[in-house]
């Protein structure tokens, strides 16, 4: 395999031995590695056409991978097969400000497409916690989150066009630089969160928006769970239009609250953020301020946009420094009716009860999109195999309260067969045949997103 892909794309771009970073994400912390048979960086879009065409005429899987921050396993090669990185495929191909449009390749940091725009006076507004290390075609393919798809939705909103190696090996491309476009079936999207099974994703047009001028984000830390889901449904019940909506859970702000700009209250945190114009956004913190305050412990709100900042880099931290603590955590990312949200909190902790084992919740509150998390020592198995128990649990709860068993990182391997959880037989059977549509050797990441 070696040989033949050195052949293909030169000999740098084959790495032998295959270095450890490439054959794990995120989920190394609850014990998960791969193997792979080849390691391989093509340097464009054409390049990776010529490897997938090889390994589909040859029966190897392909493995495609961003910047491996996955939490779900999605990109870590458990069967072998051809990793295929996309780390060199990291062109802007182009940026047009007055378009409000950017077209650039997978390999491109989050980070760097949120900067390229922002340098524009521009916006692309989706913000994963992992920005400098995942890749906008790992954002794609799992559909990000974060904080602020509460208002501007998640990664896929702001795709309008995806170019795709599919099966066996062509370049095609779906949609592009046109914001509307009805026409066939909605391929563009059936790639976005795809999660590497239905082909790689080499390129996406981007659209943007004009940047708000400020954005203020209001902490306000409740005494327990009860009174802080009520602050959060007070913020929906009088229409405050937030661009996020958090929360952190009081154990995740013990195990996780140092280094947070304010004062710290031992409590249940939730945090709204105005933004828009300048005054808009002075306005809007205000009542948000008083909506939060009606019962809180105490309240924070920044002074300066250097504070902003910093209050999202505290914020980004979380879910590394609740993993600090044992080394390794399963972190998943249920999402329920905003309405469940405090029993999904109260549930995840009386499960790592059960289970013997340290247990908080964080999330996106106004998308009902919790990370309930078990700590673990990756080392001790016993802790590991209990934590898988306890997310067993956590999947049924999500599907019992009517909501999903992944809101934003996606099924990978780590949550693969569980789909009939939430879905029934039919919209199984489809989920499998859009599969076998594009995939019908089953050679692009195998064993993920398994519906079954
Ligand atoms: C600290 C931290 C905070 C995070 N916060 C958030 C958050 O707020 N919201 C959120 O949604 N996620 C979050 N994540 C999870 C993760 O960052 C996202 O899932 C991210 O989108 C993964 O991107 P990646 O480039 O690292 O992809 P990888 O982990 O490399 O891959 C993820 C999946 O996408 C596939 N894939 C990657 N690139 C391509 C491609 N070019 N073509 C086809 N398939 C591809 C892989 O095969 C795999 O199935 C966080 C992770 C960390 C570590």
């Amino acid at each position: 395999v070696i040989a033949e892909l050195r052949r293909l794309v030169g000999d740098g771009a084959v790495l032998d031995p295959a270095p450890a970073h490439y054959l794990g994400d995120e989920t190394e912390g609850r014990g998960l590695h791969g193997r792979a048979d080849a390691v391989v960086l093509p340097g464009d879009a054409e390049a990776v056409a010529a490897v997938v065409r090889w390994c589909y005429a040859h029966d190897v899987p392909v493995v495609p991978r961003g910047g491996g921050t996955g939490y779900a396993a999605g990109a870590v090669p458990l069967d072998g097969g051809v990793v295929l990185a996309l780390d060199r495929l990291d062109r802007v191909r182009s940026l047009e400000p007055l378009f409000w449009r950017m077209e650039v390749e997978a390999g491109v940091p989050t980070a760097e497409v949120r900067r390229r725009a922002r340098e524009s006076g521009l916006l692309f507004p989706p913000d994963p916690g992992a920005a400098e290390q995942s890749q906008i075609g790992g954002n794609v393919a799992t559909n990000a989150g974060g904080p602020h798809a509460f208002k501007y939705g998640v990664t896929g909103a702001w795709v309008t066009g995806v170019e795709a190696v599919v099966a066996p090996g062509e370049l095609v491309r779906v949609g592009g630089p046109v914001r509307k476009d009805v026409a066939g079936y909605d391929l563009r999207s059936l790639l976005v969160g795809s999660e590497g099974t239905l082909g790689v994703i080499t390129a996406v047009w981007l659209r943007l928006i004009p940047a708000p001028e400020a954005a203020w984000p209001v902490a306000a830390f409740h005494a327990d769970t009860a009174a802080g889901c009520a602050a959060i449904a007070r913020v929906l019940g009088n229409g405050l239009p937030v661009a996020a909506l958090e929360f952190l859970d009081s154990a995740t702000v013990r195990l996780a609250g140092a280094g947070f700009p304010g004062e710290l209250a031992d409590g249940f945190l939730v945090v709204a953020e105005a933004d828009g114009t300048a005054e808009g956004a002075a306005a809007l913190r205000e009542e948000v301020v008083a909506v939060l305050a009606e019962d809180a412990l105490s309240t924070w709100t920044p002074g300066t946009a250097a504070e902003t900042a910093s209050f999202w880099r505290w914020r980004d931290g979380v879910s590394l420094r609740v993993q600090a603590h044992r080394g390794g955590k399963s972190s998943e990312d249920i999402a329920v009716p905003v309405e469940r949200l405090a029993e999904a909190v109260e549930e995840t902790n009386a499960i790592g009860r059960r289970h013997g084992l340290e247990a908080c919740a964080w999330g996106h509150a106004g998308d009902g999109n919790l990370h309930s998390t078990f700590l673990v020592d990756p080392r001790d198995a016993g802790e590991v195999a209990r934590a898988q128990a306890a997310s067993e649990e956590l999947f049924a709860l999500a599907a019992r309260l009517g909501g999903t068993i992944s809101g934003e990182h996606g099924v990978g391997w780590v949550k693969g067969g569980r789909l009939g959880l939430q879905w029934p037989d039919a919209a199984l059977d489809l989920h499998e045949a859009v599969k076998r549509a594009f995939d019908p050797k089953n050679l692009f990441n195998p064993g993920k997103k398994r519906a079954r």
